[in-house]
């Protein structure tokens, strides 16, 4: 359960913020989760309330940003959108690029009280 280690890390970083500053519990929570991140939103969905029970993220708002995935070709430079990890540049073909964005899994911000 690939999802379920993801909300346990989320959980541990969130426990540290609260815990940095003195507070109590994390109001809202700002995800971003890359669409080629190869997360899977409605599964993490489906773990977060247990896994977020009692801790300093039960009740916690959620907000998940979705990053489209785009990459630069290592042969010509271009541009693109990819909607899968191995997609080829669609103006050479090459499979060789470089990830811009789409891989992001992190936390953006969290609203701490
Ligand atoms: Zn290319």
């Amino acid at each position: 359960m690939h999802e379920l280690s993801i909300a346990t890390s989320i959980l541990k970083t969130s426990e540290n913020e609260v815990q940095k500053i003195n507070g109590k519990n994390v109001t809202e929570i700002f995800l971003e989760i890359g669409k080629i991140s190869g997360v899977e939103i409605p599964s993490l969905e489906f773990v977060w309330e247990q896994c977020m029970k009692n801790s300093v993220l039960d009740g916690a708002k959620v907000h998940i940003a979705e990053p489209e995935g785009y990459a630069r070709c290592a042969e010509c430079n271009h541009e693109f959108k990819i909607s899968k990890i191995y997609d080829s540049c669609e103006r050479c073909g090459s499979p060789f690029k470089e990830i811009i964005t789409g891989q992001e899994m992190k936390i953006k911000k969290l609203i701490i009280c």
